[in-house]
Order: C-alpha cells, then structure tokens, then sequence
C-alpha cells in the first residue's frame, strides 16, 4: 500500500508500505477517511522528527502520518474479543497508544499514561494517511450509523478537541464565549457552542474563516489584524462586563493573551493551541479577577465516543467543515492549500 510520509520542511511523499497484518490483540483497518489537522502542519513544516521531538517524543523511523483516522475493520488479531471489534465494523480510533492498565489508560486517556504516551499514530507510529492502518482493538471507537466516515475523522481529533474543552470549561447555554483562531479546530468549537446554546464571538485574521464561522453560528465576528483594541471590542459586545470564557485554537501569544483580557471577573479561559507561549500580568490578568486558566489536550475515548453520539443525536452538520475532499495521491496539493491557512478542514477519502 502507499502512505504519505512528511519528509521535512514542506516536503511529503508517496511511500510503498507492506499491507499490515494484526498481532495480538490487534486490528487493522481499511481506513475511508483520514482528516488534516492543525497539528500535521507541524510535522509538515518542520524539520524531519520535529514535531514528535517537541512532544518529547523521540523521532523514530519513517512514519505515515495522519491522526485522525476513520474507516471500518479489516482483519482482527488472535485475542480480540468480539465486543472490542468485528470484521466489518465502522470506527474511529483514539490516536494514543499508552501501556494500557495504568489509572489513565484504564479511563481511557492513553495520552496521558503514567509511563508516557508510547505512540501518537500519525506521528511515532504508523497513521491513517494509507490504505490499512494497524492499532491495538482498545483504542477504537465505534462509528455511529448517523456518521458519515468523514465526520468521524474530524471527530477523531479536531472536533472532539473542541468538544473536549467545551467540556472542560463547562459551557452553558447562556454564557458568551469568545473563540480565538477558526481553523477547524476554533471552527468547530464554533459549530458546537452555538448548538449547545451559547452566543460565540469568533476571531479570525482571515476574512473567509470569519465569514464560515458566521455561516457556523457565531454571533459576531472580530478580525484582530483590523481591530485596535480586541479585548475592548469584546467587552462592548458583553455589555462592558468581559465574556465568561474563552477558547484559544490559535496558538499565537497574542491571542492567548487577549483570551485572558477578555474575561469577565470569575471567568475561564482554555488553550488547545499547542506550542509556542503567552506573557501574562498575573496579578491584574488573572488575580484581581479571579480568573481560571485550563489546558486542554484532545479527550478520552470515552469523551470521543461522547462526542460522537451528541453530533449524531443533533443532527450536526460536522462534514460542513469540510472545504476540501482529496484523494491519497493529491496529498502534496492538499498539503500545501491546507498550510495557506485559508480554507476550512481537508481530508483524504479512499
Ligand atoms: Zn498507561
Ligand atoms: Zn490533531
């Protein structure tokens, strides 16, 4: 089979990979959707093993990349018990492979076991962006009926990042909450914030972005690049109190800070953008207001199951998200239109 492999500094390739068998407790999957996220664009850029290095992961061999991986399973390994997977079935996969029995991994956050992550698929070990793809049964999550495969590529890590923090800043239906960055991340978080019932203030430097998160349900919109003063902008829009929280999807400093600034006193604010850093005054930023700051990395598989049935129960258009549909062998095209920065989500379908 082939296999999109980041070579380094905006460069990929078309890789022949033998077609994968399952070992022990194991599945493959021939994966039908395989989304673009934010983060890809990191290893893309970067200088070979970079991202991974950045995650404190070292750089291993070559890898297919490719972390949101959905399809249905191919061939099921000796040991996998028949409620874990069946030939056939329709799943997503969390994208973590930890050691399986520690606290974390037992609730199904393999990301964060206590032995360290041992695979980020996509990025230490072999992704999505290929045919088959070989993962441990435990780390599947089934596909709703109601879900299209692409829907649960995204679900697989973009929107359910999104979900995962709403969740995190436990968002209710009437709070204001101010979106940073409407990548597909921030866009999502736009798409299910205002279906939770929350007004959205969306900020974007790019003017097409801003106008799909409009069309997402955002109530109003601030282009940062064109504003002088984008926490005043958002307390004139919450009646000079501040929002009562904020999403940053953005990553840039500035963003972060302002995502602070915005609050109103007893406000939250959390940051999914990875990288990069944030200065704050942690006395008038935070202290005299009483503000709570939370980090937010991805979600259980619980919460990415969660995630899947809230979409499918609403009736949300997550495929909405989708700007642009690819074949695997378009991966050098589709690369360089989603590292413009300009468009909504990608994904290859096969
Ligand atoms: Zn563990
Ligand atoms: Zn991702």
């Amino acid at each position: 089979m082939k296999g999109v492999v980041f070579v380094g500094n905006r460069q990929l390739e078309l890789q022949d990979f033998p077609d994968p068998t399952p070992g022990p407790g194991e599945v493959v999957l021939e994966i039908k959707a395989s989304g673009l996220c934010g983060s890809d664009l990191k290893s893309y850029r970067g200088p070979p093993g970079g991202a991974a290095a950045a995650l404190g992961l070292g750089a291993g061999a070559t890898v297919i990349a490719g972390h949101e991986p959905c399809g249905v399973v191919a061939a099921v390994g000796p040991g996998v018990d028949a409620k874990q997977a069946r030939v056939g079935q329709r799943v997503m996969q969390h994208h973590y492979r930890g050691c399986g029995v520690c606290h974390h991994c037992a609730t199904g956050w393999m990301q964060l076991c206590v032995e360290g992550v041992k695979e980020v698929y996509g990025l230490t070990g072999h992704g999505a962006h290929a045919q088959y793809m070989k993962c441990p049964a435990r780390t599947l999550v089934p596909l709703p009926e109601q879900l299209s495969f692409a829907t649960g590529a995204a679900i697989s890590c973009g929107t359910g990042t999104a979900w995962g923090a709403l969740h995190r800043l436990s968002l209710q239906g009437d709070h204001t909450i101010a979106i940073f960055g409407q990548g597909p991340v921030g866009l999502s978080a736009t798409q299910l914030a205002a279906e939770m019932g929350a007004r959205v203030i969306a900020l974007d430097t790019n003017p097409e972005r801003l106008a799909r998160a409009e069309k997402f349900g955002a109530d109003a919109v601030i282009d940062p690049s064109k504003t002088e003063n984008v926490v005043a902008a958002i307390r004139e829009l919450t009646h000079g109190l501040g929002a009562h929280l904020s999403l940053d999807a953005s990553a840039a400093p500035s963003a972060r800070q302002q995502a602070v600034q915005c609050l109103r006193t007893w406000g939250k604010a959390c940051f999914v953008g990875e990288g990069s850093t944030v200065t704050l005054d942690v006395s008038s930023d935070m202290l005299r207001r009483q503000v709570t700051i939370i980090g937010s990395w991805t979600f259980s598989t619980v919460g990415q199951a969660e995630c899947a049935h809230y979409v499918a129960d609403r009736g949300i258009d997550v495929d909405q998200l989708f700007t642009d549909r690819w074949k695997l062998e378009q991966a050098e095209e589709a690369y360089r239109v989603f590292d413009a920065q300009k468009s909504g989500k990608g994904v290859f379908l096969m």
